[in-house]
């Protein structure tokens, strides 16, 4: 594939020099403009390891350069059964990317002139362990990806300074990060062996007739709306399953656990407001991640097709067929193919849920905290007030059962305010001061004891999940004449002209996925979405195809990139589905 021009001269990796050769380079263009940082582009070799300055930056407050270390086997020294495996291998990369992380606080100095002179950088991690470009284990070498801020003094180069990054810095911090002797092994371990526990532990769960799992002694809460890291051990109540849902599993490092098991259903989490209901859900939303020793979500596994669903008005839909929840809308507008640029509370949750069943969803997650009240419920007396024919929406509650038993996805729902669903749920368990006790026998006895006498209104069957297929030409990611793709956050990604909203898509976890996920759109764009295939189609090839060659496949003709993160393809076809210019076309009905 061509390299642009104005890249080609920075990605001559020509042959390699040696290290003194980088630091001459250094020292010859001292006191000059900033472009003269273009020359030290190259591969160089260290002795322990190859060092490669793959992009240079324009000025000191451009995007920094980017760099590669590469570590030979014998210098590495990792043992064949860290990265024996997939799960493996992954973890390991995410402590080398950590330990990485540790050793520049600790050997960089950081500030050394004008804009992001000096600094050193690889991608942050949160608390859960993912698959990311920014370190790469294969056949024992190791290579970190990383940018390095060139320093300046104004628009001049300060050779000296970089003399000191390049040969004591980064050394250090290469071979601190880099060589499993300078790391702490049973930590590497540990991490590597808890990864591969959750894996596997994930992969159990069908066999069990569970869709999740949460060991017993796991630490739900977090330490604040604003952090991820577990709350303290002394004030947090550590989980603890009932009996009559504990199961044991054997897990391949950890041996035998215990653990609350959810089985396949639908499972409603009750209690009284602030008893621990929402932070159980959240934590079963993220059990489709990966977490790090210490988490306290280690044991918290859900299985991989794991939906979280809410409200999201505002939202824009495109054409999607929420026939199942809405019908006999207003002014006659079709919920076959539904469009609007603005939907409400429940036209976007359902929209969320038939889009999230669209793309293979098997368990979906909600929260009564971030539901439209009205498309969760409608009890005897409004069916008494407002006939069926005038209310368009058909309450969750009247489908729930048919995703079950006709689509085979199971629902968790956290359900303070209603106790109607008591009628439709398989499993009932309530938090009490955050301890879940299984009521699934007491909610049966009430709900015989006080019925409803509401009227079911789901009709037979629960509907056509209508697949679509996303058209090429409405998705277009270049602002004037060049592609402008830019996660602003981890909730909002630029897209050209569009700026994607995704705060409310809350399986996102880090702003390395949402930049991943800018340039698989357009990735997308161009490869798979071809006016014929479905948006599951195309985009479960483009999974396939990273499987197979890696994420590296993502990145832009000519590029090395080290700043993704791998999203699932839930979030994926979320952003797609955000974009406001996209357009569709249903796939035409084949059966009836
Ligand atoms: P609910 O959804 O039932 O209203 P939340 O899940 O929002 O309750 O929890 C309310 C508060 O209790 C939160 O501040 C949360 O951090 C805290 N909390 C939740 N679970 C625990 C626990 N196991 N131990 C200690 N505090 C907890
Ligand atoms: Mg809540």
């Amino acid at each position: 594939m061509a390299i642009p021009p104005r890249e080609r001269d920075d990605l001559v990796v020509a042959r390699v020099l040696p290290a003194s050769e980088l630091l001459q380079r250094l020292a010859r263009i001292d006191g000059r403009g900033y472009k003269a940082y273009k020359s030290i582009a190259g591969e160089y070799d260290f002795g322990d390891f190859r060092l490669i300055i793959d992009h240079v930056q324009g000025d000191p407050y451009a995007a920094p350069t980017s760099v590669r270390a590469v570590l030979d086997p014998e210098v590495a020294g990792f043992p064949g059964k860290l990265y024996a495996n997939r799960s493996r291998r992954i973890a390991l990369e995410d402590y080398l990317n950590r330990a990485f992380l540790r050793a520049i606080s600790r050997f960089v100095k950081g500030h050394r002139g004008s804009g992001k002179s000096g600094m050193v950088a690889i991608l942050p991690c949160g608390q859960e362990i993912l698959e990311r470009t920014s370190v790469r284990v294969s056949g024992g070498r190791v290579e970190f990806r990383f940018v390095v801020g060139l320093p300046a003094r104004g628009r001049t180069v300060l050779g000296r300074e970089a003399q000191v990054m390049f040969s004591e810095e980064i050394p250090k911090v290469v071979k601190a990060a880099g060589c499993y002797r300078n790391l702490d092994t049973a930590a590497v371990e540990r991490h590597v062996a808890t990864a591969e526990d959750q894996d596997a532990l994930r992969e159990m769960l069908p066999g069990m007739g569970l869709v999740a799992f949460i060991g017993d002694g796991s630490i739900l809460p977090r330490r604040s709306g604003v952090s991820d890291e577990p709350m303290n051990r002394d004030r947090a109540v550590p989980f603890r399953s009932p009996p009559s849902l504990r199961v044991r599993v054997c897990l391949p490092n950890r041996g035998e656990v215990t653990g609350m098991g959810i089985p396949f259903g639908v499972t409603l989490i009750v209690g009284g407001g602030y008893h621990g209901k929402s932070t159980l859900l959240r934590a079963l939303e993220r059990g489709v991640y990966n977490h790090i020793p210490g988490d306290g979500r280690e044991l918290v596994c859900t299985l991989a097709e794991t939906v979280k669903i809410r409200a999201e008005d505002g939202r824009r839909v495109e054409k999607v067929d929420i026939t199942p929840f809405i019908q006999n809308l207003p002014q006659g507008q079709d919920t076959t193919c539904f469009s609007t640029e603005e939907a409400s509370g429940s036209t976007s949750q359902a929209a969320n849920i038939m889009e999230a069943l669209e793309m293979g969803a098997k368990v979906l997650c909600l929260d009564e905290d971030t539901s439209a009240t009205n498309f969760m419920i409608r009890d005897v007396r409004m069916q008494h007030l407002v006939a069926k024919e005038k209310e368009p929406i058909t309450p969750f509650i009247d489908k729930v059962r048919q995703l079950v038993t006709e689509k085979g996805v199971s629902v968790i729902l956290v359900m303070g305010g209603s106790g109607d669903y008591f009628d439709v749920a398989d499993t009932v368990i309530m938090m009490d001061e955050y301890v879940p006790y299984d009521v699934t026998q007491q909610a049966r006895e009430v709900a015989e004891r006080f019925r409803t006498g509401r009227k079911e209104e789901g009709g037979g069957r629960f509907g056509r999940v209508t697949p679509r297929i996303p058209l090429p030409h409405s998705i277009d990611a270049r602002r004037g004449s060049k592609v402008k793709i830019t996660p602003r956050t981890e909730e909002r990604l630029q897209f050209g002209r569009e700026e994607i909203q995704l705060a409310y898509v809350e399986q996102l976890v880090d702003v390395a996925q949402t930049r991943a996920i800018g340039d698989m759109i357009h990735l997308a764009q161009a490869r798979y979405f071809d006016g014929r295939k479905t948006m599951a189609e195309a985009l479960t090839q483009l999974m396939r195809d990273i499987d197979r060659h890696g994420l590296d496949m993502i990145a832009p003709p000519g590029r090395i990139r080290g700043d993704y993160a791998r999203p699932r393809i839930f979030e994926l076809a979320a952003a797609v589905n955000r974009l406001r210019t996209l357009k569709v076309r249903q796939l035409p009905r084949r059966d009836s």
